[in-house]
Order: C-alpha cells, then sequence, then structure tokens
C-alpha cells in the first residue's frame, strides 16, 4: 500500500476509538510526508531536533510536530518557538528549560512525561518514583510555560505480548494514579502515548490515547549512523 492508502487507513481505524495518530516520519523525505498530508495527516514525529527544524521550514505550517525521541536540554531552543508536543521529557533539568524557552516566546509548550517502562537499559526515561518527585517538586510548581498533558513510555522490544501487554498496562495504571493524584482538574492530562507500529494494537487495548507509527506507514528506514543520536 502507498504511504496515502497507509495514513487513509489508519486514521480510519483509530478515528472511531478517538486515539489519536502521530505520523513518525523521521529519516523519511519531505515528499513522503506531503504525501502523508495529502491524504489528510497534520500530526508528524521526528526524533533529531536537525531534522525536525528542517522539515519545518520546508513543510505546510499547520503540521503539527512532535519531537519524540530524546531531547537535550541545550537543544530545546531551536524547536520552542513551533513544537506542539514533547514527548519524551525525563528531567526536572529539562522540564526547566523547555519552560524558560517557551516564556521567551510568550507560549505554554505541552509535554508528556516519558516513563520508563521497559525491561532494556538503553530506553530512557523516568521511573515511576521519579515522576512522583517531579511532580511533587517545588521547582515544577513553579514552571508556567509548559503543561504536562500525559505520560509516554516504550514497551521492551520483543516477540512477547504478553510482556508488552504487561509493561503499557503499568503505564496505564500510573497514569491513573497520577491523574487521580495531581491533575484531578485538569481536563489536559489527558494522553497515554504507547504503540508504535509492531505493538500499537496491544497499546490501544491497554487504554492508548496516542500512537506513535512511523515504519509501517512509510515503510522500513534505512538506518542512519549518526555521530551524535541524542537530540
Ligand atoms: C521511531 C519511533 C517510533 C516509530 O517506530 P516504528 O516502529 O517505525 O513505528 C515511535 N516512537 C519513538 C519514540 C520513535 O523513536
Amino acid at each position: 500500500m502507498s504511504i496515502a492508502d497507509n495514513i487513509k487507513a489508519y486514521t480510519k481505524e483509530l478515528n472511531s476509538i478517538g486515539v489519536k495518530l502521530v505520523a513518525v516520519s523521521k529519516t523519511k523525505s519531505n515528499e513522503d510526508i506531503m504525501e502523508a498530508y495529502q491524504a489528510g495527516q497534520r500530526i508528524f514525529g521526528e526524533n533529531q531536533v536537525q531534522e525536525m527544524l528542517e522539515k519545518q521550514e520546508a513543510l505546510p505550517k499547520d503540521i503539527e510536530w512532535h519531537l519524540v525521541g530524546h531531547l537535550q536540554s541545550n537543544k530545546v531552543k531551536y524547536i520552542a518557538p513551533f513544537v506542539s508536543l514533547i514527548h519524551g521529557v525525563d528531567s526536572l533539568k529539562l522540564l526547566v528549560e523547555i519552560d524558560k524557552q517557551a516564556k521567551k516566546h510568550n507560549r505554554v509548550i505541552d509535554c508528556l512525561l516519558q516513563i520508563y517502562i521497559a525491561d532494556e537499559h538503553t530506553k530512557f526515561g523516568l521511573g515511576f518514583d521519579e515522576a512522583i518527585e517531579l511532580l511533587e517538586s517545588e521547582e515544577y510548581q513553579k514552571l508556567s510555560n509548559i503543561r504536562i498533558v500525559g505520560l509516554m513510555g516504550i514497551a521492551t522490544n520483543t516477540e512477547n505480548p504478553k510482556q508488552i501487554k504487561e509493561e503499557f498496562y503499568e503505564l496505564h495504571t500510573l497514569f491513573k494514579g497520577i491523574k487521580a493524584s495531581y491533575f484531578r482538574n485538569q481536563d489536559s492530562f489527558k494522553e497515554i502515548s504507547m504503540g508504535m507500529s509492531a505493538d500499537y494494537k496491544i497499546a490501544i487495548e491497554q487504554g492508548s490515547t496516542m500512537v506513535r507509527i512511523g515504519s509501517d506507514i512509510f515503510g522500513q528506514r534505512v538506518i542512519k549512523h549518526y555521530k551524535n543520536t541524542e537530540n
């Protein structure tokens, strides 16, 4: 199927159940993104700051850009003018920097706390206790130009669906606990970003509100070896 066909199929499947689609376009060309755009897609995810900047510059201005990968504090300033959601917030330090840069542009930037749910050491994220600690901290409570709208997690890359299911279940459970304790009256705290090409169906069963799909829409990525793989 073409990129446009894939977008249409996903949109049909997800719209009926109220789950948002983030089309993860990292490493893909502007032409590929435009094909998805013409098929109606408006939310695109990138994991490299430089790449997102170049695409944002060149492509239609009604695209909502989501930063889905790990973000280094010193790069926040480049995306602060336009980014619509930062999925990978994994420290108070990063949140403080996002707040500072958002202020300069008179914006409130929406963020998700990335929670570590995988059984792998390579993935970023906050532990459950660390997430609570962040939300309890005085420094966090002073921030006025960021808004935490939910949680994000990446499951273990495994063939074992039971394990993936348990990890997503844990994330949903933590979401409910945090919602009840810290965001009870805030309707904006409502997103659980979980699910990628290989595991989005399990994620949806476990309560995902936002799936991040790359290869299943755009085709396999050619693996690039960046010198600096972190943002
Ligand atoms: C690349 C990436 C995705 C998309 O992965 P696919 O398996 O291609 O769907 C989703 N989330 C994050 C954080 C990513 O880096």
